[in-house]
């Protein structure tokens, strides 16, 4: 019992962090236009904006960046990596890729023709951009249910199958590239997919003679949701899962940034299509780097294929999502109303219920994000209506679903201590939402527009 209740891991190495005064800190988020993406990492307390690369290795991964053999064909730390990926996820065919949207773009122009759709749950945002980059068409085909915040659902990641079957049908399987699945579905709120929906899509996949791809990311925190939560797997170890998982599929992308716990690094994996895998290795030259170290150092792959059977330890993913779901208990229990369940990754607070006052062309997440960081010096991010942008032909401002504001806990980074000074920030703040005003625009930019806007309050 005790073991689910504390990391399996000690301290060996500490990097200072330090709150600056408020006055500092409301000075700062002023001169940056209220945007988060502008304040310098020194100037932050506690960095919750993405779960992304801000993993903390293990002193074997330390211990194994010294063993880089940077030779720049067949070094022996793509060996090891290709090893590590055929044991764990079970495909044969790996190559190394910078990050995770490196493999898409290599990936996709090879599979996508003109005008086809790429079938998904829900795609992240650089992967629908590389499906429209390649002129394919992205597709969403998640359960309604996904977008009700307060639904307790185990498997709010999952396909809707009739859904897919029948954009097949209507379609024509020949206009259907591939079908992708996302596991954690990160752009759903890192929810899972369950292993019953996994075999579901693989065949109706078969039904319409169409490949089963995954994306990868979080590969291990879907697993270990699957242990937990879905019939007839709980005494399954989590590598037995997550290698029926990817029998499943023909081959994956993955952002080894995410479940890879790395700083930087990604991969393509097939599964026995020699064909496709010459393509790639073709395709990779040019854009990612020769086959065997595909845009990362030799020292990156050794502490890839480090990280990698590192995540599938069961101790390390109950006390990982554990710290997510105890952030998201700690405000649910003061009555912050927040995604339910909470994802592997991420507690998305809901800041349209909380600031039913500020109206979504204020962005109230937003709103909610730059009062976090001045009262503790906790940067978070909105995932919101200011994301989303402006309609691209009438130019009006698009009004989001849902106005989040998403709290994104890196791996083996914060304790329970810091989990608990994020808590009691939103408790603070909430006390006093009524004062809260929202924000509009001083400087917007066209594209991508929310890593460099500047907002300023609404008078
Ligand atoms: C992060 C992520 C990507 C993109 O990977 P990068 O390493 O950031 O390039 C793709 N898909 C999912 C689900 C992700 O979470």
């Amino acid at each position: 019992m005790y073991d689910k209740m504390a990391e399996p891991y000690k301290i060996k190495m500490v990097e200072r962090i330090r709150l600056i005064p408020r006055e500092e800190r409301e000075r700062k988020i002023k001169e940056v236009g209220y945007n988060v993406f502008g304040l310098r990492g020194e100037d932050i307390f506690i960095d919750l904006l993405t779960d992304s690369g801000t993993g903390a290795m293990s002193d074997n991964q330390w211990a194994g960046i010294m063993l880089g053999d940077e030779s720049y064909a067949g070094s022996r730390n793509f060996y090891n990596l290709e090893n590590t990926v055929k044991d764990i996820i079970g495909y044969n065919y790996v190559v190394p890729t910078h990050q995770g949207r490196g493999a898409e773009n290599v990936l996709f122009q090879i599979l996508i023709k003109k005008g086809q759709y790429v079938l998904g749950n829900m795609h992240f945002d650089t992967t629908k951009a590389h499906i429209e980059l390649k002129d394919g068409r992205a597709v969403n085909l998640i359960i309604e249910d996904a977008f009700d915040t307060q639904k307790e659902h185990p498997f709010k990641g999952n396909f809707d199958i009739e859904k897919l079957d029948r954009f097949i049908e209507e379609k024509g399987a020949e206009n259907c590239a591939f079908i992708l699945i996302t596991v954690t579905c990160n752009s759903a709120g890192g929810q899972p997919v369950s292993m019953q929906n996994i075999k579901e899509v693989r065949k109706v996949a078969d039904k319409y003679g169409l490949r089963v791809f995954f994306d990868a990311a979080r590969f291990a925190e879907n697993a270990y949701f699957i242990k937990q939560r879905e019939e007839g797997y709980k005494d399954k170890s989590i590598p037995e899962i997550i290698k029926e998982m990817f029998s499943y599929g023909d081959g994956l992308t993955m952002s080894a940034k995410k479940d890879g716990i790395v700083n930087i690094g990604g991969m393509i994996a097939i599964k026995e299509d020699e064909e496709l895998y010459n393509l790639v290795r073709q395709m990779l030259v040019p854009i990612e780097g020769f086959p065997t170290y595909g845009g990362l150092a030799g020292r990156d792959m050794e502490a890839l294929a480090r990280g990698l059977r590192e995540v599938v330890d069961e101790a390390y993913l109950s006390a990982r999502i554990g710290q997510v779901e105890y952030l998201g208990r700690r405000l649910q229990e003061a009555g912050i109303p927040i995604q339910k369940p909470v994802g592997g990754h991420a507690v998305f607070v809901d800041a349209k219920k909380l600031l039913p006052h500020i109206p979504y062309y204020q962005f109230p997440a937003q709103a909610l994000c730059v009062e976090l960081y001045k009262e503790a010096g906790v940067r978070a991010v909105e995932i919101g209506s200011f994301l989303l942008g402006r309609d691209p032909d009438t130019g009006e401002q698009i009004e989001s679903p849902l106005e989040l504001l998403r709290l994104t806990i890196p791996r083996r980074v914060y304790t329970n201590n810091h989990m608990d000074v994020v808590a009691e920030a939103l408790i603070n703040i909430a006390k006093r939402k009524e004062q809260m005003r929202g924000y509009e625009f001083e400087y917007e930019p066209k594209i991508l527009r929310h890593f460099t806007a500047r907002l300023k309050p609404v008078e």
